[in-house]
Formats: C-alpha cells, sequence, structure tokens
C-alpha cells in the first residue's frame, strides 16, 4: 500500500477509442491524451481503455480551475501545464487530504501515472503529482458517482452514472494526427498543423488508402516466421501503419501458428517459402509439388487464406519448378543481403541509396540485425515519401495481373 498518497486527482479525460488521437480542448474544458497509461480503468466494473469514459463521455477539467489552478493542454507538445495559483487555490496539502480521506471514509483519492508531462509553476512534476504536497483530490468526480484507487493492482475505478457528455461531433473540430522524424521522435499536432510541419520533415503514419500517384515499395521477410524477431517488425509495421509480405517456411507454420496469425491480423501478406528450404531446381516435380503445394495447405489451413504468392529458396527455379507453382514467383529487386553483414546500418544503407518505386526488398526476419534495420527502415521510406504495402497491392496498385508460371522481380 502507497501510505503518503499525494495526489490524487482525476479530472479531465476523454478521448473517443473511434479516434484515440483526438484531443479537445475549449471552453474552458481541459482534455487529456491517457491513451498511454499502465492504469486500468473501469466504469461499473467494466474495464475500459484507459481514461476514456465511453465513446460518448467526457469528464471536465473545469472543476480543477475551480480550485484555483489553472490548467492548459498544449497537443503538440503532449502536456498539461497546471498553475496553481496560490492566493486562489482552496486545495488541502496532501496530508489533510490523506487524513480528511480516513475520517470521512466515502472519498477516495488516487495516484495517476501517464506519460504526459505536468508542469506546476512552469516546473515539471511527476504525473500528476502537484509539487509532492498538494493533492487534488477527486471531490470533482464524487457527484458523479464512486471513485476507488487500488495502488497495489494498479487501477482506479470508477463507479459512475451518469456524466457530463459531448458528442463526437463537437470533437471533431479538434482533431489531432501524431507526426513522427525518421528518428522515430514523434509529436501530436492538429490538423491544421500537418502540413507545415510536413515541410519541416516530419511525416504522417501510412494511411490504409494508398495514393496509386505516389511511390511505393514491398518489403519482404524470408525464412519465418520467428517469433522474436517477426513480432519486432510486426510492431514496427503497426506503429506506422505500414505492411510488408512475409515468405514463410512450411515447417515453422504448425510451430509458430500464433506469429503466423499475427501477421495476416497486422494486414500483412504471408507468401510460400517452401516446406524446409531446399533448392527446388534440384528437386523431381513431385517433390517440387510437395515443397509448394503442401505449403500452401498449411498455411490456407492455418490461417483460411491461401498464400497468392510463392518464393522459391536461394531464387532459384527453372521450367520444372515454375510449370509446378500455382501462383507467381515473386523475386526481389533490392538484395539487403541481411544474412551476411547481420549489421542493421548496412541493411539500411543498401536500401535507402538504391530504393525505386516499385521496388522488391528482400531481407529475413530470422535476425535481431534485420528487425532494428527495419526499425528505421519503415520511418525513412515513409518520411521519403514511399507507402510500404504487400506484393499483391502493389500489382494492384500498378495495374499489374501477376501470373502463376512467371516470376517477378519488381513491379513498376
Ligand atoms: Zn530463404
Amino acid at each position: 500500500m502507497r501510505k503518503n498518497i499525494t495526489i490524487l486527482l482525476i479530472i479531465s479525460f476523454i478521448i473517443s477509442t473511434l479516434i484515440p488521437t483526438t484531443i479537445f480542448a475549449g471552453n474552458g474544458d481541459i482534455i487529456g491524451y491517457a491513451k498511454y497509461t499502465d492504469i486500468s480503468a473501469y466504469i461499473n466494473n467494466y474495464p475500459i481503455t484507459s481514461y476514456n469514459i465511453n465513446d460518448y463521455t467526457a469528464v471536465v477539467a473545469e472543476d480543477l480551475v475551480n480550485y484555483g489552478f489553472d490548467v492548459a493542454w498544449n497537443g503538440g507538445e503532449r502536456t498539461l501545464s497546471v498553475s496553481r495559483n496560490p492566493s486562489a487555490c482552496s486545495i488541502k496539502p496532501c496530508k489533510d487530504v490523506y487524513k480528511y480521506s480516513s475520517v470521512a471514509g466515502k472519498n477516495s483519492y488516487a495516484y495517476l501515472e501517464t506519460d504526459i508531462k505536468t508542469y506546476v509553476n512552469g516546473e515539471i512534476a511527476e504525473s500528476f503529482n502537484i509539487d509532492g504536497e498538494t493533492c487534488i483530490f477527486i471531490d470533482a468526480l464524487a457527484p458523479y458517482g464512486e471513485v476507488s484507487w487500488y495502488p497495489d493492482s494498479r487501477e482506479i475505478k470508477l463507479q459512475i452514472d451518469e456524466l457530463p457528455t459531448k458528442d463526437y461531433e463537437a470533437i471533431e473540430e479538434a482533431l489531432v494526427t501524431v507526426m513522427y522524424m525518421p528518428d522515430g521522435s514523434e509529436k501530436v499536432v492538429d490538423n491544421s498543423e500537418v502540413e507545415a510541419y510536413r515541410s519541416e520533415g516530419w511525416f504522417t503514419a501510412q494511411s490504409d488508402i494508398i495514393d496509386p500517384t505516389m511511390p511505393m515499395v514491398c518489403l519482404t521477410f524470408d525464412d519465418g516466421p520467428n517469433p522474436a524477431t517477426t513480432n519486432r517488425i510486426l510492431d514496427a509495421l503497426g506503429r506506422y501503419n505500414a505492411r510488408a509480405t512475409f515468405f514463410v517456411l512450411g515447417e515453422r507454420v504448425g510451430i509458430y501458428t500464433d506469429t503466423l496469425i499475427r501477421i495476416k491480423e497486422f494486414g500483412c501478406q504471408i507468401g510460400n517459402h517452401s516446406y524446409n528450404h531446399p533448392q527446388l531446381t534440384k528437386l523431381t516435380a513431385d517433390k517440387i509439388s510437395y515443397q509448394l503445394d503442401g505449403t500452401s495447405d498449411l498455411i490456407e489451413n492455418k490461417t483460411g487464406t491461401r498464400p497468392s504468392v510463392i518464393r522459391p529458396p536461394y531464387g532459384a527455379y527453372n521450367s520444372a519448378v515454375l510449370k509446378e507453382a500455382d501462383a507467381p514467383l515473386i523475386m526481389w529487386s533490392i538484395d539487403t543481403l541481411d544474412w551476411k553483414s547481420r549489421n542493421a546500418k548496412s541493411v539500411t544503407d543498401v536500401v535507402l541509396s538504391e530504393v525505386e518505386d516499385g521496388d522488391i526488398i528482400l531481407m529475413h526476419d530470422l535476425y535481431e540485425s534485420t528487425a532494428a534495420a527495419t526499425e528505421i527502415l519503415i520511418p525513412s521510406l515513409l518520411a521519403k515519401g514511399f507507402q510500404l504495402v504487400t506484393v499483391d497491392e502493389l500489382a494492384y496498385y500498378k495495374n499489374k495481373n501477376l501470373q502463376p508460371g512467371s516470376a517477378y522481380s519488381q513491379i513498376r
């Protein structure tokens, strides 16, 4: 148990789960952005995402102002500035509040940690810990219901019947966008400022809608799935809403099925890379068929989707392989040699120095160095204006009808 419960606070928070980057601030309301927190919150025992009160309900921060604080939310800097006005502030020192809690028995206090920086009179304070002495208590919420803090489990439980509400339309006017720099830093900016930031090198996550007039490339990863590195790559892709294609081995499909399915869930494409990586040109037709059809059967069985692309191991194919393949063979136009260098900088240098519209980039999701390279490549390519798409998407947007029995090393 945390003895000296410093704080408390609450107030504010909203944000629609529909558009998690929405921030609303106006008419004296301060709405914090509480997407990133490890505190579990509940409404009427129902777990909710951070402090979203539901899709429509907001807890306004005007109450905080009523206690003598000036509160300002800066969406661009992701800061919530709280300035105490000593002559106006009616907040009690923490000790008193704690005692008050014990005596009154009905009020609860919570310690709120988020990644939002808080300032007290210009000095940074830990989350909403207002200077280590002063507490903002949650009487503000009491009129709406019961609020309890469980420090051991780091949970806030709100039992709330009704709250002041704002509907989604009203919030929409203050939409913001997360923007990134290639070094991974990010900033939340008002939508009206996006173009200005873009001119300074900031970029947005990839849209769900691909612009066919803009350049696009395929990142492809062979020889997995390999949970640690594949998942790290998926996390990097997901962060920017980018996609890639994974050419998997049949012998790994049954072992790492969870990772395989996660690839699909991320909107990425799964291709066939044979069952156990033989050089297909040295095999009989029957064995080629087993390697290719057998692996496609396995993938279809696990994911519900039959692979529409094949990459032969070592890029080796001949007329016998083309004859047995029930899908187009996808080669590559940029070979990162990641398996050889095992060096993230080497991999990123190769790609960024050669990349052109329509390229297919060869990597292997077996190595930490490749995962590290991918974490750099994705934002770097997006910042250069490339869209990161799957092989099927590249063919679709380039109006190319890929044919079984043919091989492609780029799609322009
Ligand atoms: Zn391979």
